[in-house]
């Protein structure tokens, strides 16, 4: 046995250890939800998981491991522990044979679905696949099978109408649901190039999801068809080399078909939720984290709807859907479909729909079921960035900001008096925290970019940043690597869990950027730009707006205010030095401005020390003063090596010091 060989094996032995010992914590875990089962307690404890992640996070960092992936590696462990304490308490393992009714034939996404969903009990599920989704509905209602499966939103296409007018008159409830992330490949029966495809055929709600990629490839026609698998089958039969099919790579493999490319999609994060319905409403254990669907129709009268849901904000039950369809026979009379968290065995649940039903003309409870989504724990940055957990305290009630004459409005704390808090994948920017994003100045290749992204989520830091269309002085100036940069800035954002924020130079270029980055730049020498400022305030994207180096506060809130008029009203403010006749650094930090800007508006302002500073070893003294003076939060640059950095080295923070500075912000 050579050398390699050797630690191979004893890699393998390790592998095996890991696995044993994985498979005796899921049996602790099981022996657990018997012991709770007596106490009634939940089966999540946030504050034990944060505890259970710090000790983890500091004992990894000893033996050389990287706090993301003990993260990472726990949550997978922790989610998995939920997910069998839950089944556990299911009615689902408790019945012999299911057989699971969908739409399609094998290798639909439905299937999918459904595979997904009944995962733990595959051997005693039997799925069936039908022509309509209106069969799958009989089929239940028929006894035929015990549950059907309908797709019911999908967060690109959005809704399925028919799904919620089926709903609305099939005598079913909802017992499960199920979110299923689409891949959807395009898929053909031999290797030809793209230019030579002449029909795309899939599901409609499919050839949706792609609309832009097909509208792109020249004379080609888009072909509904009942089903995306069909569609793949229809293709595989054929065998015509100018057709293809919009498929999941399964059904490509199932029916032979090629993947001439992958992740077609438009939207970077597609997801398709399913619903799982059964003739009778599920018990679910109150330990169990639901939500439950209803149905209502209100009266026709002023201010009704408003009524119903106050009642349910009375009740304190949050809100997760709320949809809309017309009346049949009834024009311009509308029913609502409302999901909400909660679960009708509980008393302050039942209690909210009988006082609804006296706000409503028809009210019908389509069931409670264990909700899909499963927060994450996530460790305290302060665990992170190697500190003691510290209080932010809100900043002391201030006199009122003088009365001025300003072109703004909804920028200012007037319109709004509470703080606006952005909430970018679960990071939140504004009110009591404080955030850290940092990232190179400009993305330069696929290894630069996930080494920071590696290091910026080992420190703490909140946000990767990093720019892929440089607004470069000199037009000989690297200009970035654009849309295949952004490609590189989305993969370590996606690798390292880190939302991404990049800038924007022009307008056509706000929809393309906004389908891969979380947040949009604009950067100093754009800030009046309202061309730019107006296409981004028709983005869904949070806008991260820098103060343009000569303005003033009023131009720098009416700059805001045009991303907030045209209806985007996530913009976040960012204070990066301005113009003086100082040359000694390369701007002059303005940190009197942010008192200032958080008396006048509620959006959230961070600071910018390094482009304020433009040599690296003020940016730390810069970036502690401006924590000093109240901020939410700062953008700073730093690069695996400064020194060959494309664009702004000299002030690039090494590793180390980016590190230090996490402490020193952190630790107080
Ligand atoms: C940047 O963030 O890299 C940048 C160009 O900033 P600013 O617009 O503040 O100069
Ligand atoms: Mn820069």
């Amino acid at each position: 046995m050579d050398e390699v060989d050797k630690i191979r094996n004893e890699i393998n032995q390790v592998d095996e250890r890991i696995l044993e010992a994985l498979a005796n914590r899921r049996k602790l875990a099981e022996q657990i939800i018997q012991a709770k089962e007596i106490a009634g307690t939940p089966i999540r404890d946030s504050s034990r998981e944060e505890r259970l992640l710090a000790d983890l996070i500091t004992k990894g960092r000893n033996r050389g491991l990287d706090a993301h992936l003990v993260t990472r590696v726990f949550h997978e462990i922790i989610d998995d522990s939920i997910r069998s304490q839950q089944l556990h308490l299911l009615d689902y393992g408790k019945a012999g044979l299911s057989r699971v009714a969908f739409q399609g034939i094998q290798g639909a996404y439905s299937e999918l679905a459904g595979r997904k969903h009944f995962a733990p009990y595959l051997d005693r599920t039997v799925f069936t696949g039908v022509e309509t989704l209106e069969q799958v509905v009989n089929a239940v209602e028929d006894g035929d099978v015990e549950y059907g499966l309908l797709p019911v939103e999908n967060t690109t296409a959005g809704s399925m109408n028919e799904v919620y007018d089926l709903l609305s008159v099939a005598q079913l409830s909802i017992v499960g649901e199920e979110v299923l992330r689409v891949e959807h490949c395009l898929l053909t029966a031999d290797d030809v190039p793209l230019a030579g495809i002449r029909q795309i055929y899939s599901h409609p709600q499919a050839l949706a999801e792609c609309m832009k990629f097909v509208a792109k490839l020249p004379n080609c026609q888009a072909m509904p068809y009942a089903d995306s698998a069909m569609a793949v089958k229809k293709v595989s039969d054929e065998k015509s080399s100018g057709i293809a099919a919009i498929g999941s790579e399964e059904a490509g493999k199932l029916y032979g078909l090629k993947v001439l490319r992958r992740n077609i999609e438009d939207q970077q994060n597609n997801f398709t939720r399913f619903l799982i319905l059964a003739r009778k409403p599920a018990t679910i254990d109150l330990r169990i984290p639901c939500k439950t669907s209803l149905i209502m129709a209100t009266p026709h009268e002023e201010g009704s709807l408003l009524k119903a849901l106050s009642l349910l904000h009375e009740y304190k039950i949050n809100l997760t859907k709320l949809e809309s369809r017309p009346i049949p026979g009834m024009p311009f009379q509308y029913i609502f479909y409302i999901d909400f968290e909660g679960n009708t065995a509980e008393g302050r649940i039942a209690e909210a729909i009988e006082k609804l039903r006296t706000a409503t003309t028809s009210l019908k409870v389509l069931g409670s079921y264990p909700a899909q989504h499963r927060a994450k724990t996530s460790p305290r940055v302060e665990v992170l960035a190697g500190g003691a957990p510290e209080v932010i305290e809100e900043p002391p009630e201030q006199p009122a900001a003088r009365k001025e004459k300003v072109g703004y409005k909804l920028a200012s704390r007037d319109h709004k008096p509470d703080d606006t808090i952005i909430d970018v994948r679960g990071v939140r920017i504004g009110g009591p925290g404080f955030v850290v994003i940092a990232g190179p100045c400009a993305v330069e290749s696929p290894e630069q970019i996930l080494k920071c992204a590696r290091y910026v989520r080992e420190c703490g830091g909140a946000l990767l940043r990093g720019g892929c269309f440089k607004p470069r002085t000199s037009p000989y100036s690297f200009q970035g690597l654009g849309f295949e940069g952004l490609q590189m800035l989305a993969d370590a954002g996606r690798e390292y869990d880190l939302p991404i924020v990049t800038e924007v130079l022009s307008p056509a270029d706000v929809e393309p950027v906004a389908r891969y980055a979380d947040v949009l730049q604009i950067g100093a020498r754009n800030m009046q730009n309202f061309s730019l400022l107006s296409e981004a305030g028709r983005s869904n994207r949070p806008v991260l707006l820098k103060r343009g180096m000569m303005s003033t506060m009023d131009e720098f809130l009416n700059a805001a205010e045009y991303i907030l008029d045209r209806g985007n009203h996530q913009v976040i403010l960012c204070e990066r030095g301005i113009r003086t006749f100082e040359t000694a650094t390369r701007n002059t930090l303005d940190l009197g401005s942010i008192p200032i800007l958080r008396r006048l508006t509620h959006l959230p302002i961070l600071v910018d020390p390094s482009h304020a500073a433009g040599r690296r070893e003020l940016v730390i003294p810069l970036a502690l003063a401006a924590h000093a003076v109240g901020p939410h939060g700062l953008i700073v640059e730093m690069h695996p090596e400064p020194e060959k950095a494309l664009s702004d080295g000299p002030q690039a923070l090494h590793f180390s010091e980016f590190a230090d500075l996490m402490r020193r912000i952190y630790q107080g």
